[in-house]
């Protein structure tokens, strides 16, 4: 039999991967299988430093996983996959599909230059393959909750057996990993199958349970952390259903709950894949007449933004969080893009460019709507008139103040009654801290004035 080419992408594992069950199937007992991965550079290039980092830390791994015999590649892989193919001989060419804006016409493109030689597409990132689920009329869902009801009744298949064994190929010429990263002092998670897969058991031993009710609370590091590893598939979402479900008898509402947000993942990438369009423009048209601030003024709020200085603790906290770990809490995600949109009046997509370079879990579609949803501009939108309060947010979700006094060094001395609003400590604001850029109160009604005019107009 010839070789069978396995092109690896955001399925950086060996385990639950049918992909890889299907080249080896298609190499039959006496063929080989040769692992690819094409660093392809409309890619790489917008990835942000962290993102490139994990990457690099996945394909370390799969190297070492198949003795050495990963093939690593730059270029265009309409170019690369077709060369590859030539040079080994490979009868068939397997992938996991790609429900991407990019990744499907880069797909479509390699399969046009592959000629004869078979695109093998099997399985995806996704516990439901974006575009199964539609409505009963025929339309795709728009809202979560329907969404959420049909993927529960459809169900997820069991995970794919690994393969034991398998004959990679050997002797293929391989460039080097790419470049190590300049991290500027982010400290990263542990990147590759193996470490996803401790996270992963930690999680389910030790937070699973107490998930429904501390998910919200960010100083209680009660969430998964998997986003880094379910970006790149060095776990497969199917994995973490079927082994949740396993616990489901004693634990149903924590269960539940953990996949209702695999589903929100899986939610926005079926969005995305009927509304491509909606990567960079507002799902709901009618928002596209909103007003955003642009010029000196609006970068210089930016600016104090992105570094975490807005005089606003949980704002700070988040932002820092940011740099620090490439990753911020969910509940403060939504505190900060909302700040920046209905405190600051800035576009909600420099905010979500801002996250893209900077979050090692960066994914268009969870990304792109998790801004929309906050901006008021996207599917179930969060009612725009809906305006996050960031100290109350900050005293609702961190009461204690554990979260901002790990990121905002200079609070650490505040007494918990003002850590959320310290320009009102009797001794004044801490040094180094500094006051609110905005008032928060009065910035409330312009957002709401601007949405106002959208809708009249
Ligand atoms: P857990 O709470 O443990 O959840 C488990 C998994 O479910 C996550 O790893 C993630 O894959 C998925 N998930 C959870 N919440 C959501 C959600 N709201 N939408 C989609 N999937 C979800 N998630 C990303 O993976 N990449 C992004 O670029 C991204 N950008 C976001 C931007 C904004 C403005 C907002 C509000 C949310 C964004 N999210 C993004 C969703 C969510 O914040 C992260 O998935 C979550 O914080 C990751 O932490 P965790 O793995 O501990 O999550």
């Amino acid at each position: 039999m010839p070789p069978a080419l396995i092109w690896f992408r955001r399925d950086l594992r060996l385990s639950d991967h049918p992909a890889l069950v299907a080249a080896v199937e298609a190499a039959g007992g006496d063929g080989t299988v040769v692992p690819v991965f094409v660093v392809d550079p409309r890619l790489w290039g917008p990835s942000g430093a962290p993102r490139r980092q994990f990457l690099r830390g996945c394909l370390a791994d799969l190297r070492e996983q198949t003795g050495g015999a990963v093939v690593i590649r730059s270029g265009d892989p309409a170019r690369v996959v077709p060369d590859l193919v030539r040079e080994t001989g490979a009868g068939s060419v397997h992938v996991s599909f790609d429900a991407g804006v990019y990744g499907r016409e880069r797909d479509a493109a390699v399969e046009r230059a592959l000629g004869d030689v078979p695109f093998v597409r099997t399985g995806s990132p996704y516990g439901v393959t974006p575009g199964r689920l539609l409505k009963d009329d025929g339309t795709p869902f728009k809202v979560y909750s329907p969404f959420a009801r049909a993927w529960r009744a459809r169900g997820v298949h069991s995970p794919a057996p690994r393969p034991d064994d398998v004959a990679w190929a050997e002797g293929v010429p391989t460039e080097d990993l790419p470049p190590a990263q300049d991290l500027r002092g982010t400290v990263m998670p542990a990147a590759g199958e193996a470490a996803g897969r401790d996270v992963w058991a930690q999680f389910r031993e030790q937070r699973l349970l107490g998930y429904a009710t501390a998910r919200n609370t960010p100083g209680a590091d009660a969430t998964s952390r998997l986003s880094a590893h379910l970006k790149y598939g060095t776990l497969h979402p199917r994995t973490l259903h079927a082994e949740a479900q396993e616990l489901a008898g004693d634990h149903a509402e924590a269960v539940e709950k953990f996949v209702g947000e695999l589903i929100w993942r899986d939610f926005y990438a079926d969005v995305l894949w009927h509304r491509p369009e909606t990567a960079r423009e507002p799902f709901n048209p009618q928002m596209r007449a909103m007003r955003y601030d642009t010029g000196p003024d609006a970068d210089e709020r930016f600016a104090a933004w992105a570094e975490g200085r807005t005089g606003y603790p949980i704002v700070d906290a988040g932002m820092r969080q940011l740099h620090g770990e490439a990753y911020v809490h969910n509940r403060v995600r939504m505190i900060v893009a909302s700040f920046l949109v209905k405190d600051l009046h800035l576009d909600w997509r420099r905010g979500a460019r801002f996250f893209f370079d900077h979050l090692v879990d960066g994914d268009l579609a969870s990304n792109q709507h998790g801004w929309q949803w906050v901006a008021g501009t996207g599917t179930d939108p969060s009612p725009y008139y809906r305006v996050f309060n960031p100290t109350r947010q900050g005293q609702q979700f961190d009461p204690d103040g554990a979260y901002v006094r790990r990121w905002v060094p200079e609070l650490r001395d505040v007494p918990d009654r003002y850590v959320h609003e310290p320009w009102t400590a009797p001794g004044g604001l801490p040094e180094g801290y500094p006051a609110p850029i905005v008032d928060h109160a009065e910035e409330r009604r312009v957002a709401l004035d601007r949405y106002q005019a959208v809708r009249d107009a």
